[in-house]
């Protein structure tokens, strides 16, 4: 068993070109939390504009030094490979600081987070030796290609639901292709990257390459957003913040994605799977506590078979063993903070007054709990969509179930929200798949499946959750420049100007 405890430092500052910063004394100090507990378990020295711009310019000098940015594609290969492989080899530490930091179950993290960290890096290690560039050779004078390039310098700004898993998809994808970055975890869950850090040099990727500061948001990462040396900001989060991130990219001419939030239907028609359908309904709302963007937080069973569903998924519920995230057989955990649990909370209350809501289970504290930010997993029927439950991104163990008659309605239903992330579809019947894929308005559909991430595929979300694709050429898209080429075959005539007389 690994101990963290020797890996715990008493202050998390930024790391930049290669190293730690020392810790500046009059810099704002902001406590890093165990959601387990409500404990502090280190600080965090906040970045200011200043050290943000000493972040940049040493990101900018190592990209036009052109050591990574123009090192060969077999050498960017090498290092990627090799930061899959010491995130593998060290899971146990990075796994249980992740965990101390986010309350995630540590089986999940074991299971889903830190394998998918690993293969983000694996995933575009392969990507950039395989893809190709197009050309054009229509035109007979002419052959036309076209050259990629990477952007510069790449802003990360990542959420702390899945800090490790969702940063390291940008960071792979933004060095992959040669740029360097500054990158800023959420300021409650910097832990998980403190061994990644410290991977960079043994895995052969030169200082400067992938910088980190630390500190909120309106703080450290408005300075990312407002320096005009960032060219490209990669952005995961609420979507409140998207807006202010993309008013700046706009106001700074960079170019941006913003990957925001949802509040994803899951339709379960009678001709499911029922027992799949169950298994997959739960995982959809309550894994990562219920934290992420693309939970199937709105249930929506076809009312031939509600009562059923209702009966076994509020069963399953209350069977959920919540505990200490570090438990592997722990299900759920602690959500992230006192704020989230006050948030979650807050709309249990609105359930509880409101007459066309009714709670099944849950509502309420965990039991059992004398530290730490426990809530109990939820789940409310609704019988209207327009309710703020169904409307609202809870961000918590926090199941809503509707009903519905008709294919019209459900998709009206999935349709009748701001968001659109992911819809889960549960049917048997192929064409109604087919319908039911066209009628959505949902940047990702899952069809009798639960979480399922193709890293090749494009991923990101209609209407208010973001703008913009990551996945494979969607990655590549963002994170290089275009430059096309032309280059005559013939001696064509050129207009001869300037000869007159
Ligand atoms: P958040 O928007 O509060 O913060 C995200 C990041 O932005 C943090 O690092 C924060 O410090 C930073 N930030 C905040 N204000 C900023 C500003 N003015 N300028 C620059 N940076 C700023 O989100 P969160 O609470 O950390 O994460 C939860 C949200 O993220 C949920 O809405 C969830 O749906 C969303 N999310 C979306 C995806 C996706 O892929 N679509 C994935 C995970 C999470």
């Amino acid at each position: 068993m690994v101990d963290i405890g020797d890996k715990l430092p008493k202050e998390v500052t930024s790391f930049i070109n290669g190293k730690w910063i020392d810790p500046n004394p009059r810099a704002r100090r902001l406590p890093i939390i165990c959601p387990a507990t409500g404990e502090s378990i280190s600080m965090l020295v906040e970045a200011d504009t200043t050290e943000v711009e000493f972040a940049v310019q040493c990101a900018k000098e190592t990209f036009r030094s052109g050591v990574w940015s123009k090192a060969s594609v077999d050498d960017r290969k090498t290092v990627l490979l090799r930061l899959r492989d010491l995130i593998l080899e060290n899971k146990e530490v990075i796994a249980k600081m992740e965990v101390s930091n986010t309350g995630i179950p540590i089986a999940q993290a074991y299971g889903r987070q830190i394998p998918r960290s690993a293969m983000n890096f694996e995933f575009f290690a392969e990507f950039i030796s395989q893809s190709s560039n197009p050309v054009y050779d229509q035109n007979a004078n002419y052959i036309t290609y076209v050259g990629r390039e990477p952007v510069g310098v790449a802003g990360i700004i990542a959420p702390w639901n899945a800090p490790m898993a969702l940063a390291s998809m940008k960071l792979a994808g933004a060095i992959a292709f040669g740029n360097s970055c500054v990158f800023k975890p959420s300021e409650l869950t910097p832990l998980g990257f403190i061994c990644f850090m410290e991977f960079l040099s043994e895995a052969g990727l030169p200082d400067g390459v992938i910088n980190m500061v630390n500190g909120a948001g309106h703080v450290t990462g408005a300075a990312i957003t407002a320096n005009e040396d960032v060219d490209v900001i990669a952005f995961t989060g609420g979507t409140e913040t998207g807006r202010i991130i993309s008013a700046e990219a706009g106001r700074t001419l960079k170019r941006s994605v913003t990957e925001l939030g949802g509040k994803s239907a899951n339709i379960i028609f009678a001709d499911a799977d029922f027992d799949r359908a169950l298994d997959a309904a739960l995982v959809a709302i309550f894994s990562n506590n219920g934290q992420q963007c693309l939970a199937g937080s709105r249930i929506l069973v076809e009312k031939s078979i509600e009562d059923k569903f209702i009966k076994a998924f509020v069963a399953r519920t209350k069977k959920l063993k919540i505990g200490d995230p570090m438990d592997i057989s722990s299900e759920v955990g602690p959500l992230i903070s006192k704020a989230q649990l006050d948030r979650v909370g807050r709309f249990a209350a609105m359930a509880r007054e409101h007459k066309g809501i009714e709670i099944l289970t849950g509502g309420k504290l965990a039991e059992g709990f004398n530290k730490g930010y426990y809530f109990e997993p939820t789940v409310v029927r609704a019988k209207d969509n327009k309710q703020v439950v169904c409307q609202e991104e809870i961000f918590g163990p926090f199941a809503t179930i509707l009903s519905f008659d008709t294919e019209a309605e459900a998709y009206a239903i999935a349709n009748d929200s701001k968001f659109g992330l992911v819809a889960y579809v549960w049917s048997t019947d192929i064409r109604k798949i087919m319908r039911a894929q066209a009628e959505i308005r949902a940047g990702v559909i899952w069809v009798n499946t639960p979480l399922v991430r193709e890293l090749r595929a494009p991923f990101g979300g209609f209407k208010h959750s973001g703008v913009g694709r990551d996945g494979g050429e969607w990655s590549r898209l963002l994170f290089t420049e275009e430059k096309t080429v032309s280059v005559p075959l013939t001696d064509f005539p050129i207009p001869k100007l300037g000869m007159g007389g």
